[in-house]
């Protein structure tokens, strides 16, 4: 029997997407839509939470593609609601909030699936096999695009809990927390904040690796680039290994040679293992790209640049 699923937050991920998706996927019946404004056609729609709750309609689970500054209390009313939850990246504006509804899922004894899209893709998991156990030195990451390309006319990027820039960058740092072999951490930051916005268009971000041992190891953030989108991670290690992760992870070149170029199927990835926790009856929450962020947050000085 398909799991009878509800999307919540009918915006462009949404859209895009989780709907599609569904849609593909014999192990989902996508039975409602919840959105103050978007609809879903040819299901129920309801404009809260609450409303869907109300109705008595049969749900199972839900996928939260709200903004992530309101998905823990939404988040709880599903889990109360005796549902299991699905929610897109970046979770929550703050790794309290993401331990919060950890914790809640745990409570309810339902299924909390935190997503990292960027992460399902076969050179991505290529690149974790070919480091483990390597000792990394080096780590390059660029991550530039235009963020009236990527958000039009999103008005939450700019408030705080909106992310910034850190809403793309933070695809990046699931991959990295996924591919090392050995946690890194923020050392500092410079962090450019528009003029009129709470959160940042660029950033540049210094790591380090935690034994102390001398490494090169940084990042840079940009949504000022109006040509196309650099995605890219390079990792070097101690023993000569050089990985270069291009095209946001999809295609693998070692030591100068291209080794994969992956076909991307990321949602449709993220809904086969949503299958697979629901029936395992198992959480995955791995709040480490989101750790990396807010101590950029913590560690990061702060510029004002020109309005947006
Ligand atoms: P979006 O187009 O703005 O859609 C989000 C929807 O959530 C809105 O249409 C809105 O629908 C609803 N919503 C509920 N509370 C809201 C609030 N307080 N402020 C704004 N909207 C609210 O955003 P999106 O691009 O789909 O992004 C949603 C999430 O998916 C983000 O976490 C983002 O990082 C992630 N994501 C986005 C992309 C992308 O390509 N854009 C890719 C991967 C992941 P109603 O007004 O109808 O309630």
């Amino acid at each position: 029997m398909a799991y009878r699923i509800a999307v919540v937050g009918i915006g462009k991920i949404a859209r895009d997407q989780h709907i599609p998706c569904i849609g593909k996927n014999r192990k989902f019946e996508l039975v409602a839509g919840v959105s103050r404004h978007g609809k879903i056609d040819g299901v129920a729609n309801f404009e809260s939470i609450a409303a869907l709750k109300a109705s008595k309609l049969k749900v199972d689970c839900v996928a939260l593609c709200t903004p992530p500054s309101v998905r823990l209390a939404m988040a709880r009313e599903c889990l109360d609601a005796g549902w299991h939850v699905l929610i897109e990246k970046p979770p929550t504006p703050t790794v309290g909030e993401l331990l919060a509804m950890e914790t809640h899922a745990r409570k309810k004894k339902r299924v909390l699936y935190a997503t990292w899209h960027s992460r399902y893709n076969a050179s991505v998991d290529e690149a974790k096999k070919l480091l483990k156990g390597k000792h990394v030195d080096f780590l390059r990451v660029t991550w530039k695009e235009d963020v009236e390309k990527w958000h039009p006319g999103q008005a939450w990027i700019w408030e705080p809990g909106g992310f910034g820039v850190f809403d793309p960058g933070i695809n990046a740092l699931s991959i990295v927390t996924k591919i090392l072999p050995e946690a890194i951490f923020v050392e500092g930051a410079t962090i450019e904040v528009p003029a009129n916005a709470a959160t940042p268009i660029g950033a540049d971000i210094r790591f380090k690796r935690g034994d102390g041992t001398a490494a090169d190891l940084s990042a840079v953030f940009d949504w000022r680039q109006k040509t196309g989108e650099t995605w890219e991670i390079e990792v070097g290690t101690r023993d000569g290994l050089r990985l270069h992760l291009k095209n946001g992870g999809s295609v693998l070149a070692v030591n100068g040679k291209t080794v994969r170029e992956a076909v991307l199927h990321e949602y449709e990835d993220i809904y086969a293992k949503f299958a697979r926790l629901l029936k395992a009856k198992k959480s995955d929450v791995d709040p480490s790209p989101l750790q990396l962020v807010s101590d950029c947050f913590m560690l990061g000085k702060p510029v004002v640049v020109a309005k947006v």
